[in-house]
């Protein structure tokens, strides 16, 4: 019997009492207890129905047993499909009734509400909480604390993942036990991952970054996590001390950076910093390294594809750049026109093939069809251009490309200097319709704490540093930038709400 997932994530560890997480309360979970509690739930999922290539819908806090229930998943050869937590009732339904899952994980608290909504959609439903307690863990614990292995092939689907919904509807992506294993092996070569490493893990598990990318990495390289429930400042400081290498989204390095305990001294042994999921600004990459020493490793995936680039670990980790396309995935920037490789430097649609890409989008063959070519290659949806020296930059999605007047204009260019002036937090830069032009420039501008921008002195200063077309056509101060609860600022809400301006 093979399932190649399984075997060489989780099985490969079977009878090991090597640390696998090391939790928030201070107690260490080993390989082999961790995989005696997932092939426990394994026979729960049985019990309650679950056969191969079955959906399970799972929207749970993290906890070391939604982390076995992934594996869980994997050993019985169920489809996987972590939502994200934050998700409202209405919004669930909506992924529960796409995905067509037959059995639905959710907190107790949920349970009242989304009963009715399993029942009609003819899902069961079973409760796990943030300490492992709920209906799946009890009908587990009686059970062996071995299960046997469901035959799988790599081409078999392994998760739904749903993307973040930062450009519209959430759309869930296939992803085959290849797809996965691929990237973890790929990047546990790439960033020098092994059995000595301890991962400061502070992500979400319902995401391709906590999930996929860290767990994937940690599981292959055989090392250990050190399990935080979500970043709080106090735990991390505690806990570097303890690990050898740390992922995060920007907001932790930013917060991170923002805490006067946070010193070279308490990094000094840190053997790696990853960061991914959104932007790194080039200006934390510095004051990074002015403060610790380290060069954060910056690295750029998505949903679809798992992780596509990133900076090298030994040579030159570049500011502001994503690095180079991993080894075995293809990359090019095209013209989004006709698909046509642009030369380097150009900016373009980024296009990416690999043993990485994802099968296509549940149920939405137009949209499949729409961004995954014939010949493999998925279009992205991002635009970006490689360098001379081979690095790849991303400028941004092609939704938030502004076309005014005929000209192309990338709104992170103008954010960039919008954030640079005095009293801006941040920014971000938006077309908007307008008559003449077909699409204008709008400049929004978060505030710093009391601070009152002076947009005359802004518009001059932006008007210094470009072009007479991309200069902004009104800046408006906002409170706050809508954002996605991946913590992405969503554009087209912002794109509604400004629509009449110049209309
Ligand atoms: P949706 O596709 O539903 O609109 P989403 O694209 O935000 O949502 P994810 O798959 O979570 O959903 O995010 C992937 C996107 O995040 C990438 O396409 C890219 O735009 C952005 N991203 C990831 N890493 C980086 C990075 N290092 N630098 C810049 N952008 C990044
Ligand atoms: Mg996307």
């Amino acid at each position: 019997m093979a399932n190649p997932l399984f075997d060489q994530l989780f099985g490969k560890h079977a009878g090991k009492t090597t640390p696998f997480l090391h939790l928030a309360s201070g107690a260490t979970l080993t390989h082999a207890e961790f995989l005696g509690q997932a092939a426990q739930i394994a026979h729960a999922l049985t019990e309650f129905g679950l056969k191969p290539g079955d959906r399970l819908a799972a929207q749970i806090e993290k906890s070391p047993e939604a982390l076995a229930l992934y594996a869980a998943c994997a050993q019985a050869g169920v489809i996987f499909l972590p939502l994200n937590t934050a998700y409202t009732v209405d919004e669930l339904t909506y992924f529960i009734e796409n995905s067509g899952a037959t059995l639905v994980v959710c907190g107790a608290r949920s349970e009242p509400a989304l009963t009715p909504i399993a029942t009609g959609l003819g899902a069961k439903l079973a409760t796990l909480n943030a300490d492992g307690s709920g209906s799946l863990t009890e009908t587990a614990k009686s059970k062996p604390a071995t299960f046997n292995v469901v035959d799988r092939s790599a081409d078999d689907l392994a998760a739904f993942l749903y993307t973040s919904g930062t450009t519209g509807r959430s759309k869930g992506a296939m992803l085959t036990q290849a797809n996965l294993l691929s990237n973890a092996e790929t990047l546990t070569n790439y960033w020098k991952f092994t059995d000595a490493d301890v991962l400061l893990h502070a992500l979400p598990i319902f995401h391709t970054h906590g999930l996929f990318v860290a767990t994937n990495v940690m599981l292959a390289a055989g090392g250990s996590m050190i399990f935080l429930p979500r970043f709080d400042l106090d735990a991390m400081i505690a806990n570097l001390p303890k690990a050898t290498s740390m992922m995060g989204v920007p907001t932790f390095y930013t917060r991170l950076l923002d805490d006067a305990r946070f010193t070279k001294d308490l990094t000094s042994h840190m053997r790696l910093f990853i960061s991914g999921s959104a932007p790194l600004l080039a200006e934390t990459h510095v004051r990074f390294e002015e403060r610790t020493g380290h060069r954060i490793l910056e690295r750029y995936g998505m949903t679809e594809t798992n992780m596509n680039t990133s900076n090298p670990y030994d040579g030159e980790r570049r500011p502001g750049t994503v690095g180079f396309p991993l080894p075995g995935v293809d990359l090019k920037i095209t013209n989004p026109d006709n698909g046509v490789t642009l030369p380097d430097g150009e900016v373009g649609q980024i296009e990416v093939r690999g043993a990485n890409v994802f099968k296509g989008y549940w149920q939405m063959p137009e949209k499949t069809a729409a961004e995954l070519r014939d010949d493999g290659f998925f279009i992205t949806g991002d635009l970006g251009k490689i360098d001379a020296d081979g690095y790849v930059h991303i400028v941004g999605r092609n939704k938030d490309l502004i076309i005014s007047g005929g000209y192309n204009i990338y709104p992170k260019e103008i954010e960039l200097i919008l954030d640079e002036q005095p009293g801006v937090l941040e920014s971000a830069v938006i077309g908007v319709p307008h008559t003449d032009f077909g699409e204008t420039v709008v400049g929004l501008i978060v505030p710093e704490a009391g601070a009152k921008p002076d947009l005359d002195a802004i518009q001059a200063a932006v008007s210094d540093g470009l072009a007479r077309f991309k200069h902004p056509r009104k800046l408006i101060v906002v409170d706050t930038l809508p954002r996605n609860t991946m913590g992405k600022v969503q554009k087209n809400i912002l794109r509604d709400t400004y629509a009449d301006l110049f209309a």
